[in-house]
């Protein structure tokens, strides 16, 4: 167990410390010294919420599950823990102030416990009453392949390099989406409430770890969507798009898409067998029969 800093406030009486419990793979983003056995003792040297105790440890509060306090529970590690009757669960507008130990010496402890996996975005959960309306997603600029092998897939995932946090966390709010990035200082925005800081490097490993840890399931709605701009493709008669179409095309196809929102044309050319290998290596990564369900669709 390390102590987070210094416990004395300078000048001033003791103040109680909280002793903070992290359960689960938040601990992976607590300090080095800290990430054993998820403890940090916390000075309580100032008003602060839960929430900015949590996220100043590193821990955005999208990635916590529950918090659980007991007063006066801090005894002096993990191992005091005096048992479930005594916790109750708060949420992220808990207060910390310095004096609030019962007797001004003991400490409270706090049991903080990750989000585990798969997390169910449609279904009411207790730091997070609201639900999704639907599994839907919002990319920050640091993931854009991400977002395209989501819309592969069928996903309605928003992204926009140009968008900036606030845009991000904007579009998350307003139209009730989960936020999808590398970025843990965005996640400390209260807007977000439903997110994924994604751990993965590749952008094929983070579509694995996306759909692992929302429990997204196959067969998806693959080829529906455009992978440039997220609109749903809607059939166009090969007439209305013949000028367009190159002379090899024009002659061996005669099924197409566009998208609403780009005009971009969609048909199944020659990438056909690349997707079906992508949905088939996704099938062998995650488990699940991606190739299952309707026939594939447009390609572009
Ligand atoms: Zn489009």
């Amino acid at each position: 167990m390390r102590r987070a800093r210094k416990t004395d406030a300078p000048g001033g009486p003791v103040s109680p410390d909280a002793l903070l419990v992290f359960h689960g793979d938040v601990r992976d983003f607590l300090a080095p010294g800290n990430r054993a056995d998820g403890v940090v003792v916390y000075p309580v040297t100032r008003r602060a919420s839960i929430k900015d105790v949590i996220e100043s440890l590193g821990v955005p509060h999208t990635e916590v599950d529950a918090i659980e306090v007991t007063d006066g529970g801090g005894g002096s590690g993990p191992e005091s823990d005096p048992g479930p009757e005594t916790r109750r669960a708060v949420d992220f507008s808990y207060l910390l102030a310095p004096g609030d130990g019962p007797d001004g010496q003991a400490r409270t402890r706090i049991d903080v416990r990750g989000v585990c996996a798969p997390m169910d975005l449609c279904a009411p959960a207790p730091l997070r009453p609201v639900p999704l309306p639907r599994e839907a997603f919002v990319a920050d600029a640091n993931v854009g392949r991400l977002a395209t092998y989501l819309r592969l897939i069928g996903w309605d995932t928003r992204y926009d390099p140009a968008a900036r946090d606030a845009d991000v966390a904007r579009i998350a709010r307003e139209q009730r989406r989960a936020v999808l990035t590398m970025d843990r200082a965005l996640l400390h925005r209260s807007a977000i409430t439903h997110a994924r800081l994604v751990r993965a490097q590749d952008p094929f490993g983070q579509l694995v770890e996306v759909v692992r840890f929302f429990g997204l399931r196959a067969p998806g709605a693959p080829f529906s969507r455009c992978l440039r701009c997220n609109g749903v493709l809607a059939p166009v008669d090969k007439a209305e798009v013949l000028e367009r179409l190159l002379p090899l095309t024009k002659k061996y196809f005669d099924e197409f898409h566009r998208c609403p929102d780009c005009g971009r044309i969609y048909w199944q050319g020659s990438h056909h067998g690349h997707m079906r290998a992508f949905l088939e290596r996704l099938a062998r990564a995650t488990g699940d029969d991606w190739l299952r369900g309707p026939p594939a669709g447009p390609l572009p």
